[in-house]
């Protein structure tokens, strides 16, 4: 084969290339676009399903969710950077509302659809928008210890707002989410679910009220006995 057939027989394959490439060129940017909207969907899915939670299981008493982020520090710099409180309870307290909005579906109806009620409003932080159940969400600093114990005693005593406003919640139908957590380092040792319909007057004892000197004079809170305890992690 003579230099000047070899040239041409790399010229003709050339051409069928470009020609070739002409013919499917055309439908390469719709397959590609179509290949990487594919994969950005995937990754959505992924990204939103590793964010909120691996698994969620509801068996009969027991909640279990697999979170990934169990650490209140980022949400607690944000009330701190978006608020002016000094409070740390008033600043761990909203820190938790806005942990349950982002990261945990609702225990009756399994949406992730909650809203957040005004600061003032008594006794209830969230309502679903979805199944309309409403929420009081409280925080509490513990051991791994202390949570053990609750689990083993399958009960938690903490304390209440005003006693007649919170025997009063009772009919109101408000469940209760209490986020233990690790003082120094935020993490989120366990989350607590109590339904409404295990919560009765006999659970609400009442405090002594404030002394006549005390700011509020007569004020009267009470201590809150829960029993029939769910364990969300
Ligand atoms: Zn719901």
């Amino acid at each position: 084969m003579s230099a000047l057939d070899k040239t041409t027989g790399m010229g003709l394959y050339m051409l069928s290339v470009i020609k070739s490439f002409f013919f499917f060129g055309r439908y390469f940017w719709e397959i590609f676009s179509l290949v990487v909207q594919d994969l950005h969907f995937l990754i959505l899915i992924v990204q939103k399903n590793t964010r909120f939670y691996n698994k969620i299981e509801i068996n009969y008493s027991n909640i279990i969710y697999e979170l990934n982020n169990m650490e209140l520090n980022e949400i607690i710099s944000q009330v701190k950077e978006n608020n002016n409180w000094k409070s740390e309870s008033r600043i761990v307290g909203e820190a938790c509302e806005y942990y349950i909005k982002n990261n945990i579906k609702c225990v009756r109806c399994n949406d992730n659809n909650f809203e957040k009620y005004k600061t003032n409003e008594q006794s209830k932080d969230l309502i679903c928008i979805s199944c309309n159940q409403k929420f009081q969400i409280k925080a509490k600093s513990a051991t791994q210890k202390q949570v053990n114990n609750i689990k083993n005693k399958n009960t938690f005593r903490t304390i209440g707002g005003e006693y007649s406003t919170t025997l009063r919640n009772i009919n109101e139908q408000i469940d209760y989410l209490i986020i233990l957590y690790e003082k120094q380092s935020y993490k989120i040792i366990n989350i607590l679910y109590i339904k409404n319909e295990n919560i009765s007057s006999n659970c609400i004892m009442p405090r002594k009220p404030l002394s006549i000197t005390a700011k509020r004079a007569g004020w009267q809170g009470c201590n809150i006995l829960f029993d029939n305890i769910q364990f969300i992690i």
